[in-house]
């Protein structure tokens, strides 16, 4: 049988998707459908502009955990097509890589035109199709497995074989199309952003930087760890991105307003840190709190705890000043372990990271094969990318998972 194989949509799973078909059978059709007159876009914005298009991490388990939704797929995935065999198809098509100490992969030239550049060129070396300003509306299935897509203006076009790769949709309605072919929809909801604290003094802090901080959802299991980065607005950074992304079904269940409870040391329990501080205060009675901070954060932030605290006095001058180590009680100490272990603000509502944002939900993945990416309701359609209810923290995962899912997706297999 002849192959014609339509992908809709031009981004990063719809290029590598449709290369990789060429790739597998050479005398394959292969048309992208692309709504926009301009493909790869989100590709060209991504990562500031310098694409992060993959995570070096080798560890597969390690790798999954990256994903709140479908790491566990993924993980089988991956080991057929993961990060290592993306940066080495990257660098065989002669883009030059930099792998960073974060394990965040860019090109080389620090430049997402390299990316996309490759991809535009390689579909067109091997002779893939590439039609914009075409919005695909509807699929309709026909006799012996063919597929009718159905454009904006009525024309439609006949395939065997179609891969649907048109990214994350943020609004429910988006993909009533693949609902009504029978494909459960888990409904998207923003993941990836940053948590506003309006009005609070915490704010003041702004342009701090914490690393190793535990950050959890209060009332849930769901907890993160790394730097936090406090804004005008309220927290942003590591921390809080991988939060906003585990807990991003919670989150929006709590309607953004929810309360999130801080662990400045990381993993330090109140016991250890109750221990730390009177070691402290015996070793350096005549010494200020403020002079003598027995952890590893800023001293802008000890500051702030120690005032939130009330270990700061009032002077004659009526200036403020820190209490001494020998003045501080055991219910000072105690207050003060509690809040360094256990530090509450209230959220209210979320803010964009960087314009950065992934789609959590999609076409859910018991609608879909996953070692073949076939519908398992409409044969010989095939669905890779953000359209899937997969997504990652920030660090090169998302758009490892596109270049995974299509690379799977392109060998047409049927389940
Ligand atoms: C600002 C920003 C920065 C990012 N940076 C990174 C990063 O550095 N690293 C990382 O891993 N991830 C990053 N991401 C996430 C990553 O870009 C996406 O997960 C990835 O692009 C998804 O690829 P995709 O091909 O599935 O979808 P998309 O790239 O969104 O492509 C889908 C395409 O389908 C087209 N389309 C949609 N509907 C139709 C239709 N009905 N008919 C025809 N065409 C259609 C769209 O116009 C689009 O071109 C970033 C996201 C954003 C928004």
């Amino acid at each position: 049988m002849s192959i014609n194989a339509a992908v809709i949509g031009g981004g990063a799973a719809g290029f590598f998707a449709a290369i990789e078909v060429k790739r597998n059978f050479p005398q394959a059709q292969v048309t992208i459908f692309e709504k926009n007159n301009q493909v790869l876009r989100k590709v060209s914005v991504s990562g500031g502009g310098r694409c992060n298009l993959t995570n070096a991490c080798t560890d597969l388990d390690e790798l999954a955990k990256a994903y709140p939704r479908g790491g566990k797929q993924l993980k089988h995935l991956f080991r057929e097509f993961g990060p290592e065999q993306t940066m080495e198809w990257f660098k065989s098509k002669g883009v030059p890589l930099v792998v960073q100490p974060d394990n965040c992969v860019f090109p080389r030239s620090q430049d997402s035109a390299s990316i996309t550049g490759i991809l535009i060129r390689e579909a067109s070396r091997c002779g893939v199709h590439v039609v914009t300003g075409t919005k695909i509306t509807g699929i309709r299935p026909g006799p012996q497995g063919s597929l009718t897509l159905e454009q904006e203006q009525g024309t439609q076009y006949e395939f065997n074989k179609v891969i649907v790769t048109t990214g994350g949709s943020p609004r429910k309605e988006g993909l009533l199309w693949l609902k009504e072919l029978g494909h459960q929809i888990m409904d998207p909801i923003p993941s990836l952003f940053t948590f506003n604290i309006p009005s609070d003094p915490v704010t003041q802090l702004q342009g701090i930087v914490e690393e190793h901080v535990s950050a959890s959802i209060q009332g849930t299991r769901i907890k993160a760890h790394g730097t936090l980065l406090i804004t005008h607005w309220g927290m942003s950074g590591p921390a809080i991105l991988k939060l906003s992304s585990f807990g991003a079904r919670e989150i929006q269940k709590k309607g953004y307003d929810f309360t999130i409870n801080i662990n400045w040391t990381g993993n330090m329990d109140q016991e250890t840190v109750t221990q730390i501080l009177e070691q402290t205060a015996k070793a350096n009675p005549e010494k200020r709190v403020s002079s003598a901070k027995p952890f590893n954060m800023t001293q802008r932030l000890w500051e702030y705890l120690l005032e939130k605290n009330r270990l700061f006095a009032n002077t004659s001058d009526g200036s403020q000043t820190a209490r001494k180590w020998k003045e501080i009680k055991s219910k000072g100490i105690n207050r003060l372990a509690e809040a360094i272990i256990n530090d509450q603000y209230q959220v209210k509502g979320k803010s964009r990271f960087r314009q950065e944002f992934v789609t959590c939900g999609g076409v859910s993945l018991k609608s879909i094969n996953t070692s073949t990416m076939e519908s398992k309701i409409v044969p010989n359609l095939y669905f890779a990318g953000e359209i899937l209810d997969i997504d990652a923290i920030t660090g090169g995962y998302n758009l490892q998972a596109a270049w995974t899912t299509a690379f799977i997706a392109a060998k047409l297999k049927n389940s």
